[in-house]
């Protein structure tokens, strides 16, 4: 859009073209709204072309590589296998750009005006764009995302020292590769690249994936150690020197990269926040009430920017309430799970809450029970379901191949305030992995089928 273009003022104003604001901008733009959507890079954010999507593009060819070559046991034997890492990189870039573009159009289609540059607030009803432009509008949502996480002494520099976005994007395979970090994204991209034959260790301050559960965790760890990932729990780096990195233990490792992956910080820098009366809280979120109004009413904020869980698909049906809203609509944000995917080997996936405590019960399934994971070779896992006395689910967890695909039912059947009895009755496909969910519920509801419990 040329200057000359520029609406008096929109209904909406998006900043941030990233999963949040984008669906936030289609949303207004279905509902009648004239919007306005600003970033400063790509449309689509971190998520298509820095993180979920790379991330999984890369996981998969990760996957098929690793597979080709340790299949002996199926009668494959596939000599000569070799990864070209520039085909790997170029794959992975065409999916973002495919993305990314899928966006544009849609943004198009719905007639929403695109810019692109950094958005400041210069009152609570004018944002300024880069070259100076102002963009006035009635209701505006801030959807600026996070950033990678900071340490000292680990500045980024893209070549050395990388963040997760720079990690996800090498044309090349390092030999070896120090990850500084032990939460998802760090096992994510460790177990990945130790997959394609990189010699991987991780550096975790107590443990790896700490806040998780640790029968999951276990499953993991054991799997790491087949991959000949190193673990180096209960230290912290301290400095480096080249790519060999000091531990607080006195020991010291190398790497031809060193990923620093310690977590996610809110993005707010340049945003102009002190020309409103929009608050953070501590931590640097952007706070907001149940209907993700700020403390400026007819500013609203979605996605990373306003807390965790720090997911995709959070910040997405946030934009579509955050929109709603900003309609005129009486949405509000109040979903009660938010289903969460580490795309591990094997995967795990949670909804809700899987801890044994007063008024709820656990049960578990172990995936060496299920005929389609003994036919894949895949049983390491299991599915646990937690539900309370009326045997209401209260939370799931799923530690298998194609979790990630099977969490859905779980997050819908606790928003819909379903018991054990209704997904244990539900016919699931056979043979699936799934059929290990509705077992873990015919377990829980006291039926249990293809694994023996001993007598209650
Ligand atoms: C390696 C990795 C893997 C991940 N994998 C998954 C996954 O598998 N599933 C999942 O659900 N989540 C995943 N996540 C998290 C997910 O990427 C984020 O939750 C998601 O991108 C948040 O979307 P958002 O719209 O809030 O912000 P972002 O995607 O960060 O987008 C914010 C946008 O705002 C723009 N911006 C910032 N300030 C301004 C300004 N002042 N003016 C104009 N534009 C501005 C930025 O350029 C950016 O494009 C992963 C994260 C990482 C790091």
């Amino acid at each position: 859009m040329v200057m000359g273009e520029l609406p008096e003022k929109v209904d909406l104003a998006v900043v941030g073209g990233g999963v949040g604001g984008y669906v936030a901008a289609l949303r207004a733009a279905e509902l009648g709204m004239r919007v306005a959507l600003v970033d400063t890079e790509k449309r689509g954010g971190h998520c298509l072309n820095y993180a979920c999507i790379p991330s999984t593009t890369l996981i998969h060819i990760s996957d098929i590589f690793y597979e080709a070559r340790n299949s002996e046991k199926f009668g494959i034997h596939a000599d000569n296998v070799t990864l070209d890492a520039k085909k790997m990189y170029e794959w992975r870039m065409a999916v973002s750009k495919k993305l990314e573009e899928g966006v544009a159009y849609l943004c198009k289609a719905n007639q929403i005006d695109v810019f692109k540059g950094t958005a400041t607030f210069v009152s609570a009803s004018k944002l300024q764009l880069t070259d100076g432009v102002d963009l006035e509008f009635r209701n505006a949502i801030i959807a600026t995302g996070s950033l990678p996480t900071r340490i000292k002494g680990f500045e980024f520099d893209g070549k050395l020292v990388l963040d997760y976005k720079q990690a996800l994007m090498l044309d090349y395979q390092p030999k070896s590769m120090v990850v500084v970090g032990a939460g998802y994204v760090a096992v994510e991209i460790g177990m990945l690249y130790a997959k394609l034959g990189t010699e991987v260790h991780i550096i975790a301050r107590s443990d790896v994936l700490s806040r998780f559960d640790r029968d999951a965790v276990a499953v993991l760890k054991k799997r790491m150690e087949a991959l000949g990932i190193k673990v180096h729990a209960g230290v912290a780096p301290e400095s480096h020197d080249g790519g060999t990195v000091k531990l607080s233990d006195g020991s010291a490792i190398s790497g031809d990269v060193i990923v620093v992956a310690v977590g996610l910080t809110p993005y707010t820098d340049d945003l102009g926040l002190e020309n409103t009366k929009v608050e953070r809280d501590p931590k640097g979120f952007v706070k907001v009430d149940a209907q993700l109004r700020t403390a400026e009413s007819d500013i609203l904020a979605v996605g990373d920017v306003i807390g965790e869980p720090m997911l995709a698909h959070k910040a997405m049906r946030q934009g579509v309430v955050a929109a709603e809203v900003a309609s005129g609509m009486t949405t509000a944000y109040d979903n009660k799970a938010v289903p969460a995917v580490i795309f591990s080997d094997p995967e795990v996936a949670i909804v809700g809450s899987v801890e044994e405590k007063e008024g709820i019960k656990v049960k578990k399934f172990p995936l060496t029970a299920l005929g389609r994971a003994i036919a894949l070779d895949a049983t390491a896992g299991f599915v646990k379901i937690a539900y309370n006395g009326d045997g209401i689910v209260e939370g799931v967890e799923i530690v298998s191949r194609n979790a990630n695909a099977m969490i859905a039912e779980a997050a819908l059947a606790i928003e819909m305030g379903a018991s054990v009895e209704d997904i244990a009755d539900t016919i699931h496909p056979h043979p699936t992995f799934s059929e290990a969910v509705q077992e873990a519920a015919e377990a829980a509801f006291g039926k249990p089928v293809h694994f023996f419990y001993g007598k209650e």
